[in-house]
């Protein structure tokens, strides 16, 4: 499921190898990944035009194009995009065929179908973008980060863990990233955003941080379909600590990571590390 560091690190490749280059033919194999505008409209606008650029907000990957148009994928859960042709290429993943000159292509395969493509201008562009909560990688969230996460948190009833994955709140976070940071800011993922104490928005604050920086660094995490656009896997998945370890031991305790359903989402956390109560206790204790 790409989250931010695995969109990142395939605009990083795009910018890489794809950019500065002609898009000579456009084929949709699959009508369902065209959002914006119709099908035959988004192959003949596409067809000659230069991509000029590739950046990510959010979880979108977009693609500038000479034309001032830009291609935009939300990639979903299962969506690739591949220099290389898959190997057994199996016709009914496959959802778009870019050819570039030099006699390259730009693969499109998702095996769940939910990748979505749209061709916007830039006035639509920024529409799309502008309900999208900060990005947590940029300075302005490193650096005040913490404030933000409390003013516009902080008096809110809802479980944390929902509310990280709302991309309104903060952008890129998916079900992966999320239980990494909440186990690392040893929180419980049913806990309310208003029992937190400054000192736990400040650990949650520099998990994200950390956790999405990490994910970058090692070019994202491949539990199971996510590629890089040259078809190789990322390498997060081999620094995960509770994400799909349900039966394991804890990395910081002696308890075992376990799964529950936390806002209707598989969400694997160490119970021990990660106290339910953990305020109520507090309070207990305070109160003697
Ligand atoms: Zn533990």
């Amino acid at each position: 499921m790409p989250e931010l560091p695995e969109v990142e690190t395939i605009k990083e490749h795009l910018r890489e190898l794809v950019v500065g280059s002609l898009i000579t033919q456009v084929e949709v194999l699959d009508p369902g990944l065209v959002e914006q505008p119709s099908t035959e409209e988004f192959e003949r606008e596409l067809e000659g035009d230069w991509i000029s650029g590739a950046r990510r907000r959010a979880k979108h990957l977009i693609v500038e194009l000479d034309s001032g148009n830009f291609l935009v994928f939300q990639l979903k859960i299962g969506g690739q995009l591949l220099l290389v042709p898959p190997v057994e290429e199996p016709k009914t993943a496959l959802m778009l065929v870019l050819h570039l000159d030099g006699d390259r292509r730009l693969f499109l395969r998702d095996e769940t179908r939910f990748t979505r493509a749209r061709l916007l201008n830039a006035e639509e562009l920024e529409a799309r973008l502008s309900t999208l909560g900060p990005e947590p990688l940029e300075d302005e969230f490193k650096n005040n980060g913490v404030k933000y996460l409390q003013e516009i948190l902080s008096s809110r009833r809802a479980q944390i863990k929902p509310l990280l994955l709302d991309q309104k709140v903060v952008s890129g976070i998916g079900n992966i990233y999320v239980d990494e940071i909440l186990y690392d800011a040893r929180l419980h993922p049913r806990r309310k955003a208003n029992t937190l104490s400054s000192e736990e928005w400040g650990r949650l604050h520099a998990a994200i941080t950390e956790n999405l920086a990490a994910g970058v660094e090692h070019r994202g995490t491949t539990v199971r379909l996510y590629k890089d656009v040259l078809n190789r896997p990322g390498e997060h998945q081999n620094y995960l600590r509770v994400f799909e370890k349900q039966g394991k031991p804890c990395p910081g305790c002696e308890g075992e990571v376990i799964r529950e359903k936390v806002g209707g989402r598989p969400t694997h956390f160490c119970p021990s590390c990660q106290l339910e109560e953990w305020r109520e206790g507090e309070q207990e204790l305070t109160l003697g």
